[in-house]
Parts: structure tokens; C-alpha cells; sequence
């Protein structure tokens, strides 16, 4: 996917630059600060408790205002190794290791999501998605660079058309965070650049030339990087076009810096509805009150919220740690959606799971909480395949007659499987007695229908 997209200024605002972190980051997302908000006013739901949090020992000298100031947050980004050691401890070697993985594999944390991070346990499934690994490069031989084939599938730059009513947008390769196991780890070496007017207008173009399509998707790199006003301009237009009906967003500043779902991006969004937003939550830990505020804002505002997570190895790769996060998620009203089968991508084998694993966790879930806490586990293929949902077998036989199926717990059943159906008899109880009843079937389902005068209708 060639790109001859604009460059993010390296302009660092004044504003708040006593409080700037040292070497603060450029890829600034540029324009107006956002609104204040208020955290946690309106939920419904206690959120789930607050875990470690290191911000007061890291950042206690950043006042509340700056600190949820995510235009602050953005450009205090964490993208050296050298910035880093000021936060967490890495040996020496470490040290030199992760400086040649970053050339290769770049770093960015924001200042929130770093404070999540437990400092004492090398373990932490929220520093393994953050903090880069050597195994990215001692490994980096196995996967592909771009494994679901979108470079094959991008018909004019930026714009994926893979399902035939559905279009993918990405119009920048710029994330808050770098996430360890991106399936775009391939863009990361492009340097941030943002789609320009004319390729946006290509894109749009594409969409209005094709009726089929339905549902268009923004995804990144991470859209709500761009400002709230730039946003707009794209998605008023998007919407502009009758035969697009839904428009889904695919973010993760609700997890990574959930400081950016202000007022006014909300109020922009509720605008344009029927919009529906993908955020990426991973692990229970990441549901923080700020999270959940977020989250509570943009439900508020009419955006419903799905949650699509990736299996990854020593992060999130058990029933429980699972289960914790589905529940977590159900209490401040986003979905479980989707489970994924991390990608084959170069530089992420080491959190990758086998595929058992995502079945077993399937089926350790199923019977033991409600359905609604359950995603579909799903392997998108690569080569452009498509998404298909994996589970755990549940049917042991079928024949025309019968399946025999188990249940949760082991227990065989067998189920008469209706060849034809049955013989229509309705109730009098529901009939008006008018003379010529009709009942809407295809012909080969079409049985006579016996009318009868309900004694209720005299
Ligand atoms: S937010 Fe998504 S696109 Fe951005 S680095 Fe993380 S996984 Fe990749």
C-alpha cells in the first residue's frame, strides 16, 4: 500500500510545557485541546476496582487537569529506550536489546497506560502488550509481514474491499500506542502520515461508485488520532452517502488513553449515528474507571461499543483471565465480540497461542456464564480469507434423522432432527374467522391450513 500522505507536524505546543515529559514525543495530533470531561459521574455501574497503578509515584507531580489533557498525554508519549529507563527497570542488556528491537519494531506508550503497568513484575500482561521483547527479533524469521493479504485487497490506497457490502479505511498509521502484537506492525516504519484530502476523496469516491456497500469501517493506525474537527469532515461525508447504513469506528483510546472520548468528540459522533465502535481491551486490568468513563460516554451518546480482543500468550490466554475480562466488560455495557487468533505476523510468535487454546478457553466459558460474556473466537485466514468463527465441537454425530450433541458438562443427548414440518394446526385462540387465510411460506413448506371459528371472535 503506497502512501503519499501527509506528515504529521513535529509541533510541540507550549501549552503545559512545564509539565512536559522529558524528550516529549512529535506526531502531535494537532488542532484544538479537547473539552474537559468529567470521569465517572454518570456510571451506572461501580467499575471494576482499580488495580496497580503507578501514576502517583511516576507522574504525581502532573496535576489532574494536565494529566487528563489527552493532547498532553499524546505528546508525552514514551518512544525510547532511553525515556523508558526512567520508568521501568531494565538491565543493561535489556537495554541493548530493546534498542535494536525499536529500530526495527518503534515504541510508544502513553504516560496513562504506562502508569498501569505493575514496574515489579516482569510478567504483567499490560507491560508484555506495551514494552518491546527481543523474542520479536529472535523469532522475527517465522509469520509475514502483512499475513491477511491487504496490500492484495487495497483497491485505491487506503481503502481494503475484501467482503462485498463492506469497506475498510485506514486513514493513518498513527496509534497512541504500539501495541506488540499490531497486526500492522508493518506500517510502524512509515513514520506517521495522514491521508490526504485528494486520497480521502479517492476513497470516498470508491464508496459512492459502489452501492453494494453498506458498512464502512475507520480503523488505523488509530483514527481518533486525528482531531475531533478533521474526523468530522470525513465522516459527514461518509454519511452523506445513502446507500452507506452503518459506519463503525475501530479504536483503542478507550484502553490505551481514554482521556480522548471527550465531550466533543461524543458530541460529534452522536451526530452521525448509526455509528458503532470496536475498541480493543485485552486484559481486566485495563478496565479502569477513566476506561469506563469513556466507555459510559460514548454509550450515552448513542455509540454502541463491541470489544475485540486478542488471544496472547502469558496475557490474557486462560478461562479466568478471559472470564475476568468478559465480566469486566459486561459491567460497563461493552459486548465481548470477538476473540482473535493473534495474526501470523512477523515479530509476534512469541504471543501467539496454538489453537487449542482459544478452543479450550471457548469451551471452559460456555455453560459456566452467560452467553453474552462469550466472544467468537476467530481466526481472520490469511492471504485475505476471511474472518471464521472456531469453537468447540459440540454436535458428535448427525444423520437425517438425529444429532447427537453434548453439552458443557459432558452429557451426551440426542435430538430428533425434523426432516419435514410439522403438520400446521393454529389455535383458535389466535384465528379470526375471515374467509381466505394465507400463510406466508416458501411453496415447499406450504401445508393446508384447517380455519376454524374462534368462539372469542362470535
Ligand atoms: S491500536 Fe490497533 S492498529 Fe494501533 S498498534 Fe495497537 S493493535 Fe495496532
Amino acid at each position: 500500500m503506497k502512501t503519499s500522505s501527509v506528515r504529521i507536524k513535529n509541533r510541540i505546543e507550549t501549552e503545559s510545557e512545564e509539565y512536559c515529559l522529558e524528550s516529549c514525543s512529535n506526531g502531535d495530533p494537532d488542532e484544538e485541546p479537547p473539552g474537559k470531561r468529567s470521569i465517572s459521574d454518570n456510571l451506572e455501574a461501580k467499575p471494576p476496582d482499580k488495580i496497580v497503578s503507578t501514576r502517583h509515584r511516576l507522574f504525581g507531580h502532573i496535576p489532574d487537569e494536565i494529566w487528563n489533557d489527552w493532547k498532553w498525554q499524546f505528546r508525552n508519549r514514551i518512544t525510547s529506550v532511553d525515556q523508558l529507563v526512567q520508568f521501568i527497570t531494565l538491565s543493561t542488556e535489556e537495554q541493548a536489546q530493546l534498542r535494536l528491537v525499536t529500530m526495527r519494531y518503534p515504541l510508544s506508550i502513553t504516560p496513562y497506560y504506562l502508569s498501569l503497568i505493575d514496574p515489579n513484575d516482569s510478567e504483567d500482561p499490560i507491560r508484555k502488550q506495551a514494552i518491546p521483547s527481543a523474542l520479536e527479533m529472535t523469532m522475527g524469521s517465522l509469520g509475514a509481514e502483512d499475513p491477511l493479504g491487504e496490500r492484495e485487497d487495497t483497491i485505491v490506497p487506503g481503502l481494503v474491499h475484501r467482503y462485498p457490502d463492506r469497506v475498510l479505511l485506514v486513514l493513518t498509521d498513527i496509534c497512541p500506542m504500539l501495541c506488540r502484537h499490531c497486526t500492522r506492525k508493518r506500517e510502524w516504519r512509515n513514520g506517521g502520515w495522514v491521508r490526504s484530502s485528494v486520497e480521502v476523496e479517492a476513497m470516498l469516491n470508491y464508496i459512492r461508485q459502489h452501492k453494494n456497500i453498506r458498512d464502512v469501517i475507520i480503523s488505523g493506525g488509530d483514527p481518533l488520532t486525528l482531531s475531533t474537527n478533521h474526523l468530522e469532515h470525513i465522516i459527514e461525508r461518509i454519511r452523506a452517502i445513502k446507500h452507506v447504513e452503518i459506519i463503525r469506528i475501530g479504536t483503542r483510546f478507550p484502553v490505551v488513553l481514554p482521556q480522548r472520548i471527550d465531550k466533543e468528540l461524543c458530541s460529534m459522533l452522536t451526530k452521525y449515528g448509526p455509528i458503532w465502535l470496536n475498541t480493543h481491551f485485552n486484559h481486566v486490568r485495563e478496565i479502569t474507571p477513566e476506561a469506563a468513563a469513556a466507555c459510559d460516554s460514548l454509550l450515552r451518546s448513542g455509540i454502541p461499543i463491541n470489544n475485540q480482543s486478542v488471544l496472547l500468550q502469558g496475557i490474557n490466554d486462560s478461562v479466568e483471565d478471559q472470564t475476568q475480562l468478559c465480566h469486566g466488560l459486561l459491567k460497563i455495557k461493552v459486548r465481548p465480540y470477538y476473540l482473535f487468533q493473534c495474526d501470523e505476523v512477523q515479530g509476534t510468535e512469541h504471543l501467539r497461542t496454538p489453537v487449542g487454546v482459544g478452543i479450550k478457553i471457548i469451551e471452559g466459558m460456555r455453560g459456566h456464564t452467560s452467553g453474552l460474556a462469550i466472544p467468537t473466537f476467530v481466526i481472520d485466514l490469511p492471504q485475505g480469507g476471511g474472518k471464521i468463527p472456531i469453537q468447540p465441537g459440540y454436535m458428535l454425530s448427525q444423520t437425517e434423522g438425529e444429532l447427537v450433541l453434548r453439552n458443557y458438562e459432558g452429557r451426551v443427548f440426542h435430538y430428533r432432527n425434523p426432516t419435514k414440518p410439522a403438520r400446521h394446526e393454529l389455535s383458535a385462540d389466535v384465528l379470526c374467522p375471515t374467509a381466505s387465510a394465507t400463510i406466508n411460506l416458501p411453496q415447499e413448506y406450504r401445508v393446508p391450513v384447517r380455519v376454524r371459528r374462534s368462539p372469542k371472535c362470535g
